[in-house]
């Protein structure tokens, strides 16, 4: 790291000038390159990255690009690291920074926000009208890391002290990668009024932020929790994970088996986390009059969705875009008080160099991959091994 005035460092935890970092060339490309290790600047920390996980969002911006947004355009080719998923060690403050200290571990949530928009005086910095609007001319102050700007697939990295959270001592970093992840559902269930106690709730979808939003609405205290899904393995951490009913969407058909499991009425919430192109007119069926949807998938495609139903019946429809209004600390202290173990979504470790081995992995579910998790240091480079 080049010295910079109010910049605090330790003995203890020496930076150097230059790291390994994994940058996105043309489509479905990475590069391990050399990149200087960054500046903390005012409210801001420089991390040691000590693990990262790997997001299906990741693949979708290393794959097409999009939702992350260069210097206003796609991301490839212009020397940018992905990877927004992970955690690590302080090792330098930026200038009147005492909030962290070296030394401390921390996970991180993905989007900073300019700060100084509307959505962001609201707590919802996830739809910060000054996205991506860090470049040229502009500098906003708006972060997304490893959306607008470099992220988590290299050894050190920059951020915002909004986007720490402090993690508990007995936390592995593994499991602390995945605190962003059910922040993003405890972020849904906040938008849907948050306060789930006795009411009824169906999760659509078993990927990460469905699997973790079954854990983090069953610590909230509904009843009953149903998780819909088409693979039986995923199904069954859904149910060591809090739900009390599972249905393997191959089998039965899955508004008619949320509605019977309900009492035949409908549940309250749905969870929208399939992305399914029928997954919006499921949803709407499975909720009862009033009841609301979170939307927290990419679906690939435009559908047509069954408006009448929606009007007719008060439903409410939220899309929710990553872990706005602080819902990420909720979620940490959820996991350091063991409401849900977080780790059984946790598969494989890789290490840092192995990345595309990781990736393949994630994207192919090779071995059930569910959740994997990168590491610089600690994990040996094992790409004959992984194969
Ligand atoms: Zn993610
Ligand atoms: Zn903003």
């Amino acid at each position: 790291m080049a010295a910079a005035a109010g910049v605090k460092t330790s003995p203890d935890f020496p930076v150097p000038e230059t790291m390994k970092a994994w940058v996105l060339g043309n489509p479905g490309e990475l590069i391990l390159v050399r990149k200087p290790v960054p500046v903390p600047r005012r409210a801001e920390v420089l991390l040691r990255i000590d693990a990262v996980a790997i997001c299906a969002t990741d693949l979708e911006v290393i794959d097409h690009g999009s939702p992350a947004l260069i210097q206003g355009g796609m991301p490839f080719n212009k020397n940018f690291t992905p990877g927004h998923e992970y955690m690590g060690t302080v090792v330098a403050l930026g200038p009147g920074v005492d909030e962290y200290r070296i030394g401390q571990r921390v996970t991180v949530e993905i989007h900073a926000g300019c700060g100084q928009c509307k959505r962001c005086r609201e707590g919802m910095y996830t739809s910060c009208f000054n996205y991506g609007l860090n470049h040229g001319d502009v500098d906003k102050g708006h972060r997304a890391n490893g959306f607008t700007t470099d992220g988590g697939f290299c050894e050190y990295q920059v951020n915002n002290i909004n986007t720490l959270v402090a993690i508990a001592d007995g936390m592995s970093d593994e499991e602390a990668t995945l605190v962003v992840t059910a922040g993003t559902a405890m972020y849904g269930l906040t938008e849907l009024g948050g306060l789930v106690a006795g009411e009824s709730v169906a999760v659509t979808g078993p990927g990460p932020i469905g699997l973790l939003g079954v854990a983090v609405a069953k610590a909230l205290g509904p009843s009953p929790v149903i998780l819909t899904g088409t693979r039986d393995n995923r199904l069954k951490i859904g149910r060591e994970l809090g739900a009390d009913h599972v249905v393997n969407i191959r089998n039965e058909d899955a508004v008619e088996a949320v509605r019977r499991l309900n009492g035949g009425k409908g549940v309250d919430y749905v969870i929208e986390c399939s992305g399914a192109p029928n997954a919006v007119n499921d949803a709407i069926h499975m909720v009862n009059r009033g009841g609301k949807v979170c939307l927290a998938a990419f679906p690939h495609q435009e559908t047509p969705v069954d408006v009448a139903h929606i009007v007719r019946n008060n439903i409410y429809l939220y899309g929710i875009r990553g872990e706005g209004k602080s819902a990420t600390h909720r979620a940490e202290a959820f996991m350091a008080q063991k409401r849900f173990d977080a780790t059984k979504i946790h598969t494989h470790t890789f290490a840092l160099d192995d990345l595309p081995t990781a990736i393949r992995y994630a994207k192919d579910r090779v071995d059930d991959a569910i959740k994997v998790v990168v590491k610089a240091r600690g994990v040996a480079a094992q790409r004959v091994a992984a194969e």
